[in-house]
């Protein structure tokens, strides 16, 4: 694949001056084109919902297993009507109180509203709206619904900026709106409505917290128990394969501080005899203790949100540097946002964890 990436530059605080950008964004969406832009969570790689080659031309650029469902995104509830059949309340309540917002709900899906690529033979389709004014313009101009998994190659971590697009998707796509930085760093909270509207089930966790969907729902029940499910055939493909990865071997060593550095840096020794490149991923409060070819400092221990808007780059970061040996720090949390960065620090890890007491 070779074709030329087009790239448009739309300011977030002024996408109202961009008609003439966004309509010759949105109108390569609507010919079949493939478009990279901007969200609140990570940057997704778009394309019409409803036109199987366009969706196909997805999974080719991004190399990604062909039962791997995407996700469907719109800019008015209006367009739900068309793709599913009429949510239950849970569903709807939660539509409701988060979006625009980086939650995804899983619904049944109409047959034929959608490409049978978009859902990987699924009978239900994972619909969101994105709360990003570039993002939503963007899908106004298309007149679309438009399947969006995140704009990386598959397995790579998630892009937060253009540049990461370009790198893993450059020549492979049609065109990329560039709005700059994403926001919550992390992808979006998909949940499935389960037990006739007693359960909440937290298939992949993200912006909007474990918390904020009991405040939101608080007679209903709410897991993130997938720990089961990924044994199992998935329910939500993205369970079950490597994901978020950069090249080096990355290793998490959890427990004790001291004993976690003690052990960091004894290991580190090691990789350093055995001709390794090394890095270590930490807080910020802790680059100190480390001496590494690269140390990177995401987030700091109190602050789980800037964790997760810093994650993906940083660990792009240990590429750029050609680092073949990573070892990361586990953060502490896995309260709100901390249990999404954990589970995608341990997906990038291929779930190697070392716990030291
Ligand atoms: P990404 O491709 O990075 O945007 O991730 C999309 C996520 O949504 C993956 O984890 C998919 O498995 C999940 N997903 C998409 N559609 C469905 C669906 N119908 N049911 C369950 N999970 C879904
Ligand atoms: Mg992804």
């Amino acid at each position: 694949m070779n074709v030329m990436t087009k790239r448009w530059y739309v300011d977030p605080g002024r996408a109202e001056a961009a008609e003439r950008e966004l309509a010759e964004a949105g109108g390569l969406l609507a010919r079949g084109g493939t478009v990279a832009f901007p969200t609140e969570t990570v940057y997704g790689l778009g394309a019409d919902a409803g036109n199987t080659a366009a969706v196909e031309a997805i999974f080719a650029a991004k190399g990604r297993p062909s039962d791997n469902p995407l996700i469907v995104h719109i800019a008015d509830i209006a367009q739900l009507a068309d793709l599913v059949h009429e949510p239950d309340a849970v569903s709807r309540r939660l539509m409701d109180a988060f979006w625009p917002g980086p939650l995804t709900v899983v619904l049944p899906v109409r047959t034929g509203s959608v490409s049978p690529r978009v859902t990987a033979g699924l009978p239900t389709v994972a619909v969101r709206m994105p709360d990003h004014p570039v993002a939503l313009a963007l899908l106004r101009a298309a007149g679309c619904p438009v399947a969006a998994p995140s704009a990386n190659r598959s397995g790579r971590p998630s892009p937060t900026l253009a540049e990461h697009v370009l790198g893993d998707l450059g020549g492979r796509i049609d065109g990329i709106v560039d709005g700059g930085p994403t926001g919550v760093g992390v992808e979006s909270t998909v949940v499935a409505v389960e037990a006739g509207g007693r359960l909440i089930r937290v298939l992949r966790p993200g912006g909007v917290t474990v918390a904020d969907l009991r405040r939101a729902a608080p007679d209903v029940d709410v897991t993130a128990e997938t720990a089961a499910e990924e044994a199992e055939a998935p329910r939500s493909p993205g369970m079950k394969y490597a994901h978020y990865a950069p090249r080096g071997r990355l290793e998490i060593v959890q427990g004790d501080a001291e004993k976690r550095a003690a052990w960091v840096r004894a290991s580190l020794a090691e990789a350093k005899r055995a001709g390794e490149r090394t890095g270590v991923l930490t807080v910020r409060e802790r680059i100190g203790l480390f001496e590494a070819d690269l140390v990177v400092g995401c987030g700091s221990a109190g602050n789980m949100r800037e964790a997760a808007r810093d994650l993906y780059a940083a660990l792009r970061r240990f590429d750029e540097a050609g680092i073949t040996h990573i070892l990361a720090e586990g953060y502490e949390s896995t309260e709100g946002i901390g249990l999404a960065v954990m589970n995608r620090l341990n997906k990038a890890a291929g779930h190697r964890i070392v716990r030291v007491r």
